[in-house]
C-alpha cells in the first residue's frame, strides 16, 4: 500500500512509524522547512532551542515510550520544580500544601472548597457529564464565586480568552487530571522531564529512524489538495505535482483540513470547519539572568500574556551558556490582532508587561527575543463538543483524519498527541482503501 501523511509533527511522524511497521510505503509531506510542527526547534540569539515550551511529566506513558523507542531514554533529565502565582501586584510560591495554606488572597474556607474543587475535577467522570456543564457554572458551584472571580476566571481567561463562556468543565477536568496523574501512578509529585538538547534531538533521532526504515520525508512541500481522481486514486496534489495513494492520513488541523479534501461530505466538511481553536503568540526570551525560581507562574492580574514559562527552572542554564530562557506565551484566537502585530511591537507590549511583575530587569538582560504566531494550537472543548468529535475515517475510501479535534477528555500534549496516532492505527488498517478503477477491474 502507499500511504501518504499530511503534516510532519510529530502525530504524523508516529502515524509514518506505525505505518510503515505494517508494511505501507509511506511519505510524509510537511509544509515547514523542517519537521515537529509545534514541537519544532528555532534559534534564539545563538542557541537552538524548543520554539514553543516542552516538559514531559513522568506519568506521560506514551510520550516516554516513543522516547525509549527513538534510544533516547537515558537522555531524559527529570527534577521537581515550584510554580508560582502573581496575583495582586506580588509574586507568591504556590509550591506546596503549606504553601497553599499559607497563600494570601484566600480566607481558609476558600482554600478547603479551592482543595475539595480540585479533588473533585481530578477524579474520573465516566458518565462525561463534565462535557455538558459550563466550567464557569460549574466552578462557581465547587469553589464559591470569590475564589471563582479571584483565582479561576484569571487563569480561564489567560487559556481560552473570551471563549472560556462556551467551554465545559471537562476543560479543568483534563487540566487538573494531567498533574495529578503522578499520584495515581504512586509518585508523592509530579516531575517535569526534558530531553537533553531538547525537541531538536527528539526531531533529529526521529529523521534518522524514518530514513533507516525506508520512510520518505518531503519537507517545504505544502499539500494543496486531497481528492479523488476521475479513475478511484486517491491523489495528493503540492504545487509542482500529483501524487496517487491506496491511503492519505491528514494531520493538519481540522479546519485546514476541511479546506484541503474539498470533496468531503457537507456533514463533514461541517463539522471540520464547526471545531474551534485557539492560538497563540508565543514570545521567547534569552536573558542573563533568572526572574524566578518558578518553573510555571501562573497570572491572576491583567497583563498582556497568561503566564511566565522560566525552561531553566528546569533545564540546568549550562546548557545555554550560563544564560536563561523564558517563554510568555499569549493564548488568542486565529482572528486576534496580535497575530498580525509585528515582533517589534509584540515585544515592546510583552516587556513592559515583564517589568510590571519584575520592575528591576534591565533591557541589557535581554539578549534575544523571538515571537512564535500559529493560528491553530489546540480544539476547544466547548459545550457537547463530545457529540460533534470529526471521525478518523472518511466518506472516502482511504482518506482519514487524525489530529487534535479528536482528543476526548485531555489536554493537549504530546502523551495524547502519540496516543492518537496509537489509536487511530488499528481503524486505518482495517478500512477500506482507494482504488483506481485499473486496479479493481
Ligand atoms: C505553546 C505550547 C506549549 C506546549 N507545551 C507542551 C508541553 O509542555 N508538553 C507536551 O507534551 N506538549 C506540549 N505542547 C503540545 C505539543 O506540541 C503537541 O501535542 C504536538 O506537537 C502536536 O503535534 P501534531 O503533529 O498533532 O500537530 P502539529 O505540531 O501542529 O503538526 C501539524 C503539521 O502539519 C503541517 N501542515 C499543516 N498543513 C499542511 C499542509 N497543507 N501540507 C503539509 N503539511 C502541513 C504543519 O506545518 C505541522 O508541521 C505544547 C504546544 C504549544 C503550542
Amino acid at each position: 500500500m502507499r500511504c501518504a501523511i499530511v503534516g510532519g509533527g510529530l502525530l504524523g511522524l508516529k502515524l509514518a512509524l506505525h505505518m510503515r511497521a505494517a508494511g505501507d510505503d509511506v511519505t510524509v509531506f510537511e509544509a515547514a522547512p523542517e519537521i515537529g510542527g509545534l514541537a519544532a526547534p528555532w534559534r534564539l540569539g545563538d542557541i537552538t532551542w524548543d520554539r514553543h515550551y516542552h516538559v514531559t511529566l513522568f506519568s506521560d506513558r506514551a510520550t516516554r515510550a516513543l522516547v525509549a523507542e527513538l534510544g533516547l531514554e537515558d537522555e531524559l533529565v527529570w527534577s521537581t520544580t515550584r510554580t508560582g502565582f502573581y496575583v495582586d501586584g506580588r509574586l507568591l510560591s504556590l509550591s506546596n500544601a503549606l504553601e497553599f495554606a499559607l497563600f494570601p488572597p484566600l480566607g481558609p474556607l476558600d482554600k478547603l472548597r479551592l482543595a475539595a474543587t480540585i479533588l473533585r475535577a481530578s477524579r474520573d467522570d465516566p458518565a462525561g457529564e463534565l462535557a455538558h456543564v459550563p466550567v464557569g457554572t460549574w466552578l462557581r458551584k465547587w469553589s464559591g464565586r470569590k475564589t471563582y472571580e479571584r483565582i479561576w476566571l484569571p487563569l480561564l481567561k489567560a487559556k481560552l480568552g473570551d471563549a472560556h463562556e462556551r467551554v465545559a468543565a471537562s476543560f479543568i477536568r483534563a487540566t487538573v487530571a494531567r498533574l495529578y496523574a503522578a499520584r495515581r501512578s504512586g509518585l508523592d509529585r509530579e516531575r517535569f522531564g526534558y530531553v537533553r538538547g531538547g525537541y531538536a534531538v527528539v526531531l533529529g533521532r526521529f529523521a534518522e529512524l524514518l530514513a533507516g526504515r525506508g520512510v520518505s520525508v518531503q519537507t517545504r512541500t505544502p499539500v494543496r489538495s486531497v481528492a479523488t481522481a476521475a479513475n478511484g486514486a486517491l491523489c495528493v496534489s503540492t504545487a509542482d505535482a500529483s501524487y496517487a495513494f491506496d491511503r492519505v492520513i491528514v494531520t493538519a488541523p481540522a479546519p485546514l483540513a476541511a479546506r484541503l479534501c474539498p470533496t468531503l461530505s457537507e456533514p463533514e466538511l461541517a463539522r471540520l470547519r464547526g471545531v474551534e481553536y485557539q492560538g497563540i503568540v508565543c514570545a521567547s526570551l534569552l536573558l542573563t539572568r533568572a526572574l524566578s525560581p518558578y518553573y510555571v507562574t501562573n497570572i491572576c492580574d491583567p497583563v498582556p500574556f497568561s503566564a511566565v514559562i522560566e525552561m531553566t527552572a528546569l533545564v540546568d542554564p549550562a546548557a545555554f551558556g550560563g544564560r536563561h530562557v523564558v517563554y510568555l506565551p499569549r493564548y488568542c484566537p486565529a482572528d486576534d490582532p496580535l497575530q498580525r502585530l509585528d515582533d517589534a511591537a509584540v515585544r515592546a507590549r510583552f516587556v513592559d508587561g515583564l517589568r510590571g511583575m519584575y520592575p528591576d530587569l534591565r533591557d541589557e538582560e535581554i539578549l534575544a527575543f523571538g515571537v512564535s504566531r500559529v493560528p491553530y494550537v489546540f480544539p476547544l472543548p466547548t459545550l457537547d463538543y463530545v457529540d460533534r468529535l470529526p471521525a478518523v475515517r472518511t466518506s472516502i475510501d482511504g482518506l482519514f483524519v487524525v489530529n487534535a479535534a479528536q482528543i476526548v477528555d485531555g489536554t493537549l500534549n504530546v502523551n495524547e498527541t502519540v496516543g492518537l496516532a496509537d489509536a487511530a492505527v488499528p481503524q486505518i488498517l482495517a478500512a477500506p482503501v482507494a482504488r483506481a478503477m485499473s486496479e479493481t477491474a
